[in-house]
């Protein structure tokens, strides 16, 4: 990811001329499109996707939207308020955090 330090108003001001641009200085999928808050890589199964953005013609902020974000358009579509499961996906590469906070 980019400047860590950016704020999601900051973000959001600049993310159209990023993609304009060709995103020359960040990845599409580093901030969400919605909140421009910072982004993980992340993936849910198609149907839990399109219940809360709509049909992929319809989705709003180049369909890219943080796991928080997700949540509330999933609950505010669907009525539904559910626990989610986060788990690593394969290959998953464990860094160990050191004392100190430095990592392996
Ligand atoms: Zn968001």
């Amino acid at each position: 990811m980019s400047d860590p330090m950016r704020t999601p108003e900051d973000v959001l001001a600049t993310m159209a001329a990023q993609r304009v641009a060709g995103w020359p200085d960040w990845h599409p999928e580093d901030y969400c499109h919605r909140c421009g808050g910072r982004n993980a890589s992340w993936c849910v199964d198609s149907d839990r996707f399109n219940a809360a953005m709509g049909q992929p013609a319809e989705h709003r902020w180049n369909g890219i939207v943080c796991p928080g974000c997700f949540v509330e358009l999933h609950e505010a579509a669907t009525g539904l308020t559910a626990s989610w499961r986060l788990v690593p996906d394969t290959p998953f590469r464990h860094t160990a955090v050191r004392r100190g906070g430095n990592r392996e």
